[in-house]
């Protein structure tokens, strides 16, 4: 390991908020080299963080608008300041692969609960990164985690795939509405509803306090039907508002009970995600090996030319490409 590489490890396992976040940015990298560094630097902190240090980590997601960075930024104050909290905030944005840039980074966001002391917010483009949102985010956690966050916030925008994949790295889901009446409570997919652990209607202040009300009592509706994700867990649905602050306690009141209650299927979980991720990686690993085998790239290229004059379908082709992987990889042994 780099000395440099080792001096952001020790000084992320010491809590120092500026080495958290630069470990951060070299895991982000995509620059082989850094990348050689941040799995050095991940080895490093895994085996000398202080045992049995772990956070709890809640999955925040909702469509755009309902009121998240908000909610989090009304939540995560009154965490850190009157529950004593050391949280981390990890705002995960897909939609940056397509604009190369974070959108949510692009906003001041949590303006409030990013200078507080024990708080860290942190913007986390995935940037097309391989591994997807699942792998990296479960990074960024370990590293908050060994940091000394003894909760973590992750911040997903309801755009479909997201939020089921973000629910792979976190240990209770929260679906964030605004008030909506039964129409457009249709608006949200089932898929979501069902991976949700507890359904907070926001924006429940003001006109819009009636709505809310309704809102309430039609998602708890839904969530009576839809599929259950666990045994021993019916999904709570609440209102609050993020603007006034009104009903936050009983919102984590409610966060509170899960975690205790459910403590022993968040442990089976855990480890279950650690054999997922350990899937996922070897997945990526595997891509990356075949895409950048000589053979391969060779034989893509010669393919390409029978695939767009029409003569092989794709499908024979991929067929093709994988004799040539495995006969590579014969060849190897
Ligand atoms: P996000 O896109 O889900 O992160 O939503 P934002 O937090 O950016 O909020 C979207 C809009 O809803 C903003 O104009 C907020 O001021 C407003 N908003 C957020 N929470 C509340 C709330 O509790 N009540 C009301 N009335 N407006 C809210």
């Amino acid at each position: 390991m780099a000395p440099k590489t080792l001096e952001l490890a020790q000084g992320l396992l010491k809590g120092e908020r500026v080495c958290l976040s630069r470990a951060i940015t070299l895991i982000e990298s995509t620059n082989p080299e850094h990348e050689k560094q941040a799995e050095l630097l991940l080895e490093y902190v895994l085996k000398n963080r202080r045992p049995g240090k772990s956070a709890f980590r809640l999955g925040i997601t909702g469509p755009p608008g309902a009121g998240k960075s908000t909610f989090i930024e009304a939540l995560g104050t009154m965490v850190v300041k009157e529950m004593g909290h050391r949280l981390a905030v990890i705002a995960v944005d897909p939609s940056s692969t397509r604009t190369h840039g974070s959108i949510l980074g692009d906003k001041t966001r949590m303006a409030k609960l990013s200078v507080e002391e024990r708080a860290f917010v942190r913007p986390s483009p995935t940037r097309g990164r391989l591994g997807g949102i699942a792998q990296h985010t479960n990074e960024v956690i370990l590293l908050a985690e060994s940091a000394g966050f003894d909760t973590v916030f992750v911040e997903t925008v309801g755009l479909g795939q997201s939020e089921i994949e973000v629910d792979q790295c976190v240990d209770m889901l929260l679906l964030l509405v605004p008030p909506a009446n039964g129409d457009e409570l249709q608006g949200v997919k089932k898929g979501v509803m069902e991976v949700a652990d507890m359904i907070v209607v926001n924006k429940a202040d003001g006109d819009l306090k009636t709505l809310a009300r309704h809102a309430v009592v039609d998602y708890s509706h839904a969530v009576q039907l839809a599929r259950r994700k666990r045994e021993g867990w019916t999904p709570p649905v609440k209102k609050c508002s993020a603007a006034t602050g009104e009903n936050l306690k009983t919102i984590w009141e409610e966060v509170s009970k899960f975690k205790f209650q459910m403590r022993n299927d968040i442990a089976d979980r855990r480890m279950e995600q650690s054999v997922a991720w350990m899937w996922s990686n070897f997945d990526d690993q595997l891509i990356r090996y075949a895409h950048e085998d000589p053979k391969i790239v060779t034989s893509s290229a010669n393919l390409q030319k029978n695939l767009t004059s029409g003569q092989v379908s794709p499908r024979h082709a991929a067929r093709d490409l994988m004799k040539v992987f495995l006969e590579t990889l014969k060849a190897t042994k």
